[in-house]
């Protein structure tokens, strides 16, 4: 223990708790809390982040090593962002060191500078506008693309552009010919003034909505928005930021994911230009280092982005939100577990200003915040328009078969909507041509020889695929054993495409899913297709569920909700409800009424009928009863320990150590398990898990501080790999 003026903490990005001490031996003051300096690390030297200056340090005077070099002139991470990392760190059980880092660029983890360059940027020219108005001269397919994502926005980075698939000749070539001019962004002053469509009034519902929010305008306050798909939440945020940015403050927008709701970043760039910077994980460093000064500098008076941005800087914030609250993915599910929504909601309140949650199908988490009046709800219980709801049908697939995955009854619909001249979409959470490769003659499907789980058939590339850990392997018909012909036993959405491709051999259906979309710029180039109204049928998995607004779908199939009906895991049934309630979102919009029909082979369960008889609140009450009778979140909080490893035994002797441990030191804890992961084999490792359960937060908090305690001086910890996971997203 020592004492010393010049201590500085400093957060190095490895796994250990806290904060590494050095003395500060260069010039000067210590460098501020927030700023980067190089410390002496192991035999090397490391860029840190000094987080504290303490007054004193549990190390020997001796064994204090100096520092003397800063990268920074000041802090370049606010106090405040600072705080929120720490308390993070704190909550989650995770390093701060991997905490801090987490929230950087990477090209500021190391000793870079700050980089403050600009992006080129394209926009239309008249001619060009012109042509995306009536289009005159032939275009190819991508050049017409490239010239329509133009059309909808006053400019475009060439980064952004070229994310979304259009390379530079395409640009370069319609700027020969006239139709577009790149300019660069950094001539443009940032645009602050506010372009809004023309005679767009609220609705009553809209104006209410809005009211309360802007009622409190000033300092913390919770919301929760929930509003029906199509019922203009989106139109409330475009406004709201709009209040913040005349007010010279920064709103951070949360969405789950940027590839997924291209038409939401469009409508926010039409609307706010310049003042708007997307951080998300598939920029290249330089642009996440441009993007991340210009939140910093407060160039940018919106940050739209995923998960991590929730640590973007926001040296003027005014609005936290986070929209599609309830989506899984803002809970990071490895490393440092962290839930962006929580956190969001935690640095608003450290922030001083208001958060909006919004969702057509709120998390039964934030359901629950409202009735014990932590958050304030707004809802906008109808869509614009006079379409009004969906309608619901079941179809029983006990009663009728399926051919490929379509049930006759479906195939009458789809019939019924074409010929209307309307546009279907199909949602079935299987990619591949089938789940499973069986034989009839040995009984047994194909597995992964890492996982527990069953190869998936891919036709178009002639292999077979685990989805779980994407090992592949070709696709052999004869059986290896036997030589009988194998089958593919039910349908992904290759089978579902290919039998309606020679069902409606003259319509275009196309399929959306990651194998589709893992090529550049054939996401958007679907969607365009669908919204140009050129894809009669549309058959895609999960990523069918996000915003996106289809003026002319007016059926939506759910090939098979039984999936979700059945399992282990306490959240299955929330996660099947919020999925089908999105997905039927996008069934009739405007003045279309849609028609939404499940397929499914247990038409009296409880939860679908819940849904089909009422609606999502319906089903979010019965729920919260069923979570509060067996205790389940919300109504307590869970911490979860994961083990890996590649013999059974140790995982189980490691969980089995560990709940002995724990068992007994707080009464008020539950220790359960351990038990097998939902898939106990996973790339060649067996995984575990043991639960710990509590009514009370700090208790639960208290007794894992402790078991980290103790974990650290068990030899154990070297033959597993574990792991804490607070307030699981997955059982
Ligand atoms: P949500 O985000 O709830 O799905 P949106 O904000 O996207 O809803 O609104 C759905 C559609 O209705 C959009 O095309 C939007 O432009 C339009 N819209 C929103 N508010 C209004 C309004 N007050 N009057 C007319 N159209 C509106
Ligand atoms: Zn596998």
């Amino acid at each position: 223990m020592s004492d010393d003026e010049n201590l500085i903490r400093v957060a190095v990005a490895v796994p250990h708790a806290e904060g590494f001490d050095y003395v500060w031996a260069g010039a000067g003051e210590r460098p501020a809390v927030g700023s980067r300096v190089r410390v002496p690390f192991g035999r090397g030297e490391r860029v840190g982040i000094v987080i504290e200056h303490p007054a004193t340090t549990k190390l020997a005077r001796a064994k204090i090593r100096p520092c003397d070099s800063t990268i920074d002139a000041g802090p370049i991470i606010a106090t405040e962002l600072l705080d929120i990392l720490r308390f993070a760190a704190d909550y989650y059980h995770h390093p701060i060191g991997e905490v801090v880092k987490h929230a950087l660029p990477a090209s500021l983890r190391g000793g870079r500078a700050l980089a403050a360059t600009r992006d080129t940027a394209w926009r239309l020219t008249d001619l060009g506008r012109e042509q995306a108005r009536a289009p005159s001269a032939r275009l190819g397919i991508r050049q017409g693309a490239v010239l329509m994502a133009l059309a909808n926005e006053t400019s475009v980075g060439a980064r952004e552009l070229s994310r979304r698939g259009a390379a530079r000749a395409f640009l370069k070539r319609l700027a020969k010919r006239g139709f577009v001019e790149a300019f660069e962004l950094a001539d443009a002053p940032p645009r602050r003034s506010v372009s809004r469509p023309q005679g767009l009034e609220l609705t009553s519902d809209q104006a209410t909505a809005l009211e309360a929010l802007e009622a409190e305008a000033e300092g913390f306050a919770a919301f929760l928005l929930h509003g029906v798909t199509g019922s203009g939440k989106t139109e409330i945020f475009l406004r709201l930021i709009e209040k913040v940015l005349e007010r010279g403050r920064q709103t951070l927008l949360l969405v789950p994911e940027i590839g997924l709701t291209p038409q939401l970043v469009g409508r926010l760039r039409e609307r706010f230009g310049d003042a708007l910077v997307v951080l998300h994980s598939a920029l290249t460093p330089r642009e996440r280092a441009v993007a991340w000064g210009e939140a910093q500098s407060g160039e940018a008076m919106l940050v739209v982005g995923t998960r991590s941005a929730v640590f973007a800087p926001l040296p003027h914030a005014g609005l936290v939100i986070v929209d599609e609250e309830h989506d899984p993915s803002y809970k990071q599910q490895d490393g440092f577990r962290y839930s962006a929504r929580d956190l969001a909601v935690a640095r608003a309140r450290r922030l001083g200003v208001r958060v909006v949650l919004a969702s057509a199908t709120p998390s039964l988490e934030s359901l629950q915040n409202v009735s014990s009046g932590r958050y304030r709800l707004l809802r906008l219980p109808r869509r614009i328009g006079a379409a009004g709801p969906p309608a619901f049908r079941l179809i029983d697939l006990q009663k009728h078969a399926t051919r490929q995955g379509l049930s006759t009854p479906l195939l009458a619909s789809i019939d019924a909507h074409l010929g209307r001249g309307n546009q279907v979409l199909l949602f079935i959470n299987r990619r591949g041509f089938a789940p499973a490769l069986f034989c009839p003659q040995c009984n047994t499907a194909e597995e992964c020889d890492r996982c527990d789980a069953r190869m998936t058939v891919h036709a178009r590339t002639g292999s077979i695929l685990c989805h779980h850990c994407g090992s592949e392997r070709a696709l052999r018909w004869a059986c290896p054993r036997c030589g009988t012909e194998r089958i593919g036993v039910g349908a992904g959405t290759e089978r579902v495409t290919d039998e309606l491709r020679s069902l409606y051999p003259e319509r275009r259906i196309e399929r959306l899913d990651s194998d589709v979309t893992s090529r550049r710029g054939a996401l958007a180039a679907v969607l365009e297709n669908v919204a140009r109204g050129d894809t009669s049928i549309l058959v895609g998995t999960q990523m069918l569920t996000k915003g996106h607004d289809f003026p002319r779908v007016t059926l939506v199939g759910v090939l098979n909700a039984d999936q979700g009906l059945f399992g282990t895991d306490f959240r299955r049934n929330e996660r099947l409800a919020q999925t089908i309630v999105q997905v039927a979102g996008r069934a009739g919009r405007r003045d279309q009424p849609g028609e939404v029909v499940i397929q499914t082979h247990f038409p009296e369960h409880p939860l679908l009928r819940s849904l089909l008889d009422q609606d999502y609140t319906a089903f979010a009450e019965l729920a919260l009863e069923e979570r509060r009778r067996a205790s389940w979140p919300p109504f307590s909080h869970l911490a979860v320990w994961r083990a890996e490893a590649t013999q059974r035994q140790r995982v189980f002797e490691f969980l089995t150590k560990l709940r002995d441990h724990a068992t007994g030191q707080n009464v008020a804890v539950r220790v359960l398990g351990p038990a097998p992961a939902s898939m106990e084999r996973s790339r060649g490792r067996y995984r575990g898990q043991l639960l710990f359960e509590c009514g009370e937060r700090n208790a639960l908090h208290t007794l894992v501080t402790a078991m980290l305690e103790e974990l650290r001086q068990w030899r154990e910890t070297r033959r597993v790999r574990w792991a804490i996971d607070i307030d699981p997203a997955e059982l």
